[in-house]
């Protein structure tokens, strides 16, 4: 039972999955027990507010394991089908939030305000008969007889079950700086490699796709290995910049890119400007335009095919082909060198944007450490985790927060009934 430091559940970290966990673990455990979280930021919901250009994409129409990567897709189901898309919207449907489809699939609040999502989750936290301590940045936690001690810099809390919710390592001025990691390894847990995701993508200084900065083409990217097998693929928009790629298609790729490329440092980008077109079909059409159309200068050819900026660029740049040349004047390995500029491109990316600039981080907790129906750690019973310090990322779209969203409430609720 409670008094002023001691707790029957503490969650350290109050963002997306600890405000959630918070208000189950409040709900589940009653009226008289305390419950709180702790957080280090003085604001809290930094992240929340920030999420979606301000408007918080909270979830996705359809939300499958196949839209994560990290742990095994089977363990991520097991989450994620104790709370999907639907229940999300009926959660904040309760709490006076409407949510709204976009062509995308994406879901946003109605009032494309991030901070309606944000004051409905504290007014749920505060209705739970929980409280959200901020400003309490927390430095290390450890066992103590059967619960835990967590330091923080306003003294010590003692806490019967402990819920860790601090995130990764993403946008680290919000609070998640990854000194966390190290709370779940001095309990017991080993960590996989951390690397940014959803992040853009550089290329060296003056590389001529910079010069396009602003230019937005939907497009499909793929990572190959330095054999040349394609280890992922992804279509979607792709913004060039004037440092590199960015948009939802290189932000999705960019942690099977950093990933690949630390596993085989000869990986590459590919860049298809031609979605589900394939360089032999391709090539068979421009050998039919150069009978038909012989006269016709290939990058007017290309209009057709592909912005006119790019086409321009594409031909100059890309295949190093005079962009004035006609069709019947082209070589076959010109023409070849076109095709494979428009359809498998590749870019020699030379770093991701780091931490500043991912929306997420990919690694973490894995989840084969985790007792999956209710996010207890196998490691240390009475720590629960959820969110993103666990190894699981999702793609653009609302997954990330739908991920938070479940992981945080199963860990709320197995604490206040385990
Ligand atoms: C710019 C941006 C836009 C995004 N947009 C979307 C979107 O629209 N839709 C979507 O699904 N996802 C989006 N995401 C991803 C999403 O925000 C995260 O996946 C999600 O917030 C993770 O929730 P979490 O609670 O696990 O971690 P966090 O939200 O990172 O919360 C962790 C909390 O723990 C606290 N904390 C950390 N360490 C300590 C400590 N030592 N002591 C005390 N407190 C600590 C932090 O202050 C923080 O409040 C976006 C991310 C960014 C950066």
């Amino acid at each position: 039972m409670a008094n002023g430091s001691q707790y029957d559940i503490l969650i350290v970290g109050a963002g997306a999955a600890g405000l959630m966990a918070t208000t189950f673990a409040g709900r589940g455990a009653g009226q008289t027990a305390n419950v709180a979280a702790v957080d280090g930021a003085k604001h809290i919901g930094a992240k929340i507010l920030v999420a979606g250009g301000g408007r918080c994409n909270v979830t996705h129409e359809v939300v499958t394991p196949q839209d994560f990567a990290g742990s095994k897709r089977n363990q991520i189901a097991k989450v994620l089908k104790t709370f999907g898309a639907d229940d999300t919207v009926e959660f904040f449907a309760g709490l006076g939030v409407k949510l709204k489809r976009e062509d995308t699939g994406k879901l946003f609040p109605t009032t494309d305000r991030a901070k309606t999502v944000l004051d409905a989750l504290l007014s749920a936290v505060d209705r739970a008969n929980a409280t959200v301590l901020n400003e309490h940045r927390v430095t290390k936690v450890s066992r103590s007889g059967d619960g835990f001690t967590v330091r923080t810099e306003q003294g010590d809390l003692q806490a019967s079950k402990l819920i860790l919710a601090t995130g990764g390592k993403s946008l680290p001025k919000t609070g998640s700086d990854g000194l966390a990691y190290g709370f779940a390894i001095s309990l017991g847990h080993t960590l996989t490699k951390t690397t940014p995701a959803l992040v853009p993508l550089v290329l060296p200084d003056g590389h001529w796709l910079t010069r396009l900065s602003g230019l937005t083409t939907d497009v499909e990217l793929a990572v190959a290995s330095s054999t040349g097998k394609i280890l992922h693929r992804q279509s979607g928009s792709l913004l060039m910049t004037h440092f590199g790629l960015s948009g939802p298609a290189a932000m999705d790729i960019s942690r099977h890119w950093i990933a690949a490329n630390l596993a085989d440092p000869g990986s590459h980008l590919l860049i298809n400007f031609l979605p589900g077109k394939s360089f032999d079909q391709i090539e068979s059409e421009l050998v039919a335009l150069t009978e038909s159309h012989g006269g016709a200068g290939i990058t007017s050819v290309l209009y057709d095919y592909v912005l006119r900026r790019l086409a321009h660029t594409l031909v100059a740049e890309g295949a190093g082909v005079e962009p004035t040349t006609a069709m019947a004047q082209l070589s076959k390995p010109q023409r070849r060198a076109v095709v494979k500029a428009l359809t498998a491109l590749p870019v020699p990316v030379v770093r991701d944007r780091g931490y500043l600039f991912a929306e997420v981080t990919a690694g973490g907790v894995p989840l084969s450490e985790i007792d999956l129906s209710t996010m207890e750690s196998r490691k240390c019973p009475g720590l629960y985790l959820c969110g993103e310090i666990l190894d699981v990322d999702g793609r653009i779209g609302g997954y990330n927060f739908q991920w938070a969203w479940a992981s945080g409430r199963l860990a709320g609720l197995s604490a206040a009934i385990g």
